[in-house]
Formats: structure tokens, C-alpha cells, sequence
């Protein structure tokens, strides 16, 4: 089965073409975050499903060049600043760092590119891309000294939201402080700068302002992955104006079809409203850590459910993801056991199959995915208990399980030992604190007669499998 997703824009399941001639490189820009505060595992959500995507299409051999934005301009991270009494710079660096700590806890890929909206070359791209806009009469400065998008000459402006324009329609000028535009829908490219603003702002051909935030993804997308790209997530609250605008800004401009497939990953729930800041029912990375969850179980407990489907935020649902791992843990622990044996078992016909990888094929579909792994713990368990899983199934097994990890990536750092040596290793490193050298190279020699190798490091000591134990 090809592999295929749910595309906002045609509202379909759709087979995945990219558009590389080699059919093999892909091109992929993701929302990224707004640094006026620490992201919230809301945010986490998107980003986990985004990074499922990419381990995918890796996974299937595709090799994926993707870019993350940061948002360290715009109304939020101006009244941030303003609000803590520092400068912009010095308000988003502690939020970038922080973003950086937290994926990294996530075990989230690392995009190619993470540009910020306030580098030099992207706000020149920016101005470019208005002035472009402009000339060709997609865009126009209001008596504000704003620039706005004109939407009424984009008529694609909507399909992506599938929105009826007429709904937005404004019977002559909007009569509001804030609506200095033709239409109340256009949205501003450039906003003319007022007290608020401070010491942030950059010269323009309009005067002195700062970029909307929708031109700032057009212009570091197209700055990056040129006028096309195959395809562009976020979460569906980006859906519109966000991306809707992204499309009319980029497109006015090239003429070209901006991207080939848009994704989009429900929201995060907490009793069934939105995670979201304004709302304060947000919990943070360091919230959950410094509850004994550790990364791995939160990136299990966001990852677990189909993108498209809300997931709702419980306690429940992170005690069943620590669950989960832990039975993958003893899974890995038995089969390793049973790998590193000798083949004197009987043979069983049952060798690992494709059902888990085609079920991400599948636009992505998780929940199904993680059933079979499930479904194979178990008939493999199943099989260990009854003595009927030789060594090579063993180790079928384990592959298989490195292809699934490379996309779940949820296994423990190191794996553990099983409990039995972990017991021993833990008597010899108290053995040998007490410098108790004879105990110490009794138990050396006890693990090593169960095929185990205790070395002192100047890390202290590493019990690992002896080879051919
Ligand atoms: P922001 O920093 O607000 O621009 O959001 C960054 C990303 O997180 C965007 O892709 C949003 O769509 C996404 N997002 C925000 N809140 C949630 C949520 N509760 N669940 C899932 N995604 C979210
Ligand atoms: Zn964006």
C-alpha cells in the first residue's frame, strides 16, 4: 500500500507523491513555536506528530529536509518583554533555550533549520515580499501606515479552511480603531509602529514597523525550501488565518502552488477544551517531570493517538503510558535474554511482519500501529513461555524492534538489566564502595558465570552481556 494522507486542502485521504524527481527528498515546514513564554505539551502534541511523520518517511527511505520556525516577533513576544521590563532579545532567548531543552527531553528530531523571524535576511525577504504583493495590487497601505493583504483579489483565499468568504464580508470600511482596512478579513503584512512597540522595529518602505506573523512563516519557508515545498504542518488552530494567509502571501508572489500537502493534528484536551495559555489549563515539561514522569512517557502518552483525533490530557493516560513502556521493557529484556542464548529451542513459524510500518503508512495511524506491537508483545511472550522462541526468532525480534524505535523512540537509554544481575551489580558497586575487594571479585565472577561482564570505569561501573555469553 502506498503511503497516503489526510490533505486539509482537499479535505481527502491522498496518495503521497512528492514532488522530487528521484521521488526520494522531501521537503517539510512545521509551525514552530512562539517564544513569549515556555511552550506548553499542547504545543508538544504538534511537534510529537510532526517528528512521528519525519521517522516515518524516514523510516520508508525518504530522505527529509525540514524547518522549523521560531515566532521571536510579534504581538505576544513584544508585550512579554514589555511586560517583564527586558529587551525582546533577552525576553525570546530564554524561551528559545528552554524549547530546545524540551525537545530534546522529547527525544523530538532536531529540524535542519530553526530560523527566527527577527534575522536581517528574513525580514529582508519579508519587505520584499510585501513590495512584490503590493505592486501587483494584492496589497495596499491603509491610512494606519499599516500594509494589509487584500483578499477580495486572491480568489483562492478560504479554500484551505473551506470557508465561504461572503460570511466575512464587510458592506464599505469597518469603522473600529483596529480596522483601518477595506475589508475586516485582510490581515496585515506589516504593522506601522506604535509606542507599544518600544525600541522594536525595522525600517520599510512604509516606515518604521514590524512583520505580521503570516508573512514571516511565507518568507523563511520560501527562503529555505524554495517557492514549493511537499508538505506543511501545524496545529488546526493554524489552519486559518495562519495558513490560509501563508498561502495567499507565498502564491501572490510566485504564481506557484505552495505546498503539495497540508497536516494538520488535533488538539490537546483538557476535559475537552483546548490546552492553551489564555485559558491557564496548560501543564509545561518541567510540570510533568517534576512528577516523576520522565520523557519518554510523555512523548509515549502525546504520540499514542491517531494526529487527527483530540487527545484528552489525564493522569490515567500518563499512568498507561508508563505502563505501556514498561512492558515493552520487560519485553526487550526476555528477548535480548533469549537472543544471547544458544539455538537449542524449537523453532516456531513466527517471524515479524510489516502490519506495524503499514499502519503508519496509513496516514500515520498510531493507535492501530501501537495495537500490533501489543499484539506481537504478547503472542511473543506467549512463545518465550513456552520455551519456543530460539535465539535467531529472538533476534528477529530485536530488528524489528530497532525499526519500530527508530520511529517511536521510546526504549529506556540503556537497556535494563535484567533483574536477577541487576541485583548482583548493585551488591558489587556497594561491595566495592565499602572497598570490599574480595566480595567485589566474587560477584565479578558470579555475573560472569551468567554471561555477564562488570568493568570499573571512571564512571563507575558497566555491567554489559559478555560476548558470546
Ligand atoms: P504557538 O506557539 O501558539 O504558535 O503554537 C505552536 C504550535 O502548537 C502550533 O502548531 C499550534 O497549532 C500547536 N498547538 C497549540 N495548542 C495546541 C494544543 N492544545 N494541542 C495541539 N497543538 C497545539
Ligand atoms: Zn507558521
Amino acid at each position: 500500500m502506498p503511503l497516503r494522507f489526510f490533505n486539509t486542502y482537499s479535505r481527502q485521504l491522498e496518495d503521497f507523491e512528492p514532488r522530487d524527481a528521484t521521488g526520494r527528498k522531501i521537503d517539510i515546514y512545521t509551525c514552530g513555536p512562539t517564544v513569549y513564554s515556555r511552550a506548553h505539551i499542547g504545543n508538544f502534541r504538534a511537534y510529537i506528530f510532526e517528528d512521528l511523520l519525519q521517522r516515518h518517511l524516514e523510516l520508508r527511505g525518504y530522505k527529509v529536509r525540514r524547518v522549523m520556525n521560531i515566532t521571536d516577533v510579534d504581538d505576544k513576544t513584544i508585550r512579554g518583554a514589555r511586560e517583564a521590563g527586558i529587551p525582546l532579545t533577552e525576553s525570546t532567548a530564554q524561551f528559545k533555550e528552554a524549547f530546545f531543552q524540551d525537545i530534546e527531553t522529547l527525544r523530538i528530531k532536531r529540524a535542519d533549520e530553526f530560523p527566527a523571524a527577527t534575522d536581517q535576511r528574513y525580514i529582508e525577504k519579508m519587505i520584499e515580499m510585501i513590495a512584490t504583493l503590493i505592486s501587483r495590487g494584492l496589497a495596499y497601505q491603509a491610512e494606519d501606515k499599516s500594509v494589509y493583504f487584500r483578499i477580495n483579489k486572491f480568489p483562492n483565499y478560504g479554500k484551505l479552511a473551506h470557508f465561504d468568504l461572503t460570511q466575512l464580508q464587510s458592506t464599505g470600511r469597518v469603522k473600529h480603531d483596529e480596522y483601518d482596512k477595506e475589508h475586516i478579513g485582510d490581515f496585515a503584512l506589516w504593522k506601522a509602529w506604535d509606542e507599544e512597540d518600544g525600541d522594536v522595529g525595522w525600517e520599510s518602505p512604509w516606515g518604521r514597523g514590524r512583520p505580521g506573523w503570516h508573512i514571516e512563516c511565507s518568507a523563511m519557508a520560501t527562503a529555505l525550501l524554495g517557492d514549493q515545498i511537499d508538505i506543511h504542518c501545524g496545529g488546526i488552530d493554524n489552519i486559518f488565518p495562519h495558513h490560509e494567509a501563508e498561502i495567499a502571501q507565498t502564491e501572490g508572489v510566485t504564481g506557484k502552488k505552495f505546498v503539495r500537502y497540508w497536516l494538520h493534528c488535533a488538539h490537546l484536551l483538557v476535559d475537552g477544551q483546548k490546552m492553551s495559555k489564555s485559558l491557564g489549563n496548560f501543564y509545561t515539561l518541567p510540570n510533568l517531570l517534576e512528577k516523576g514522569y520522565t520523557g519518554r512517557e510523555i512523548r509515549y502518552a502525546l504520540m499514542r493517538v491517531h494526529y487527527r483525533a483530540p487527545l484528552n490530557f489525564t493522569w490515567d493516560g500518563m499512568n498507561e503510558a508508563r505502563e505501556s513502556l514498561a512492558r515493552i521493557d520487560d519485553w526487550l529484556v526476555r528477548l535480548r535474554e533469549t537472543a544471547a542464548g544458544k539455538i537449542d529451542k524449537r523453532e516456531i513459524d513466527m517471524q515479524p511482519d510489516q502490519d506495524f510500518e503499514e499502519a503508519l503508512d496509513d496516514d500515520l495511524n498510531i493507535s492501530a500501529a501501537l495495537g500490533f506491537l501489543f499484539e506481537k508483545i504478547r503472542e511473543t511472550n506467549r512463545a518465550l513461555d513456552r520455551n519456543e522462541l530460539d535465539a535467531a526468532s529472538a533476534n528477529a525480534w530485536l530488528n524489528w524492534w530497532e525499526r519500530v524505535n527508530s520511529v517511536l523512540v521510546v526504549e529506556e537509554a540503556i537497556a535494563p538489566l535484567p533483574p536477577g544481575i541487576a541485583k548482583l551489580a548493585e551488591a558489587r558497586a556497594q561491595a566495592r564502595l565499602a572497598k570490599d575487594w574480595r566480595k567485589s571479585d566474587e560477584l565479578r565472577d558470579e555475573l560472569s558465570a551468567r554471561g555477564w561482564e562488570a568493568r570499573d570505569t571512571k564512571d563507575g561501573q558497566k555491567v554489559t552481556r559478555r560476548a558470546g555469553g
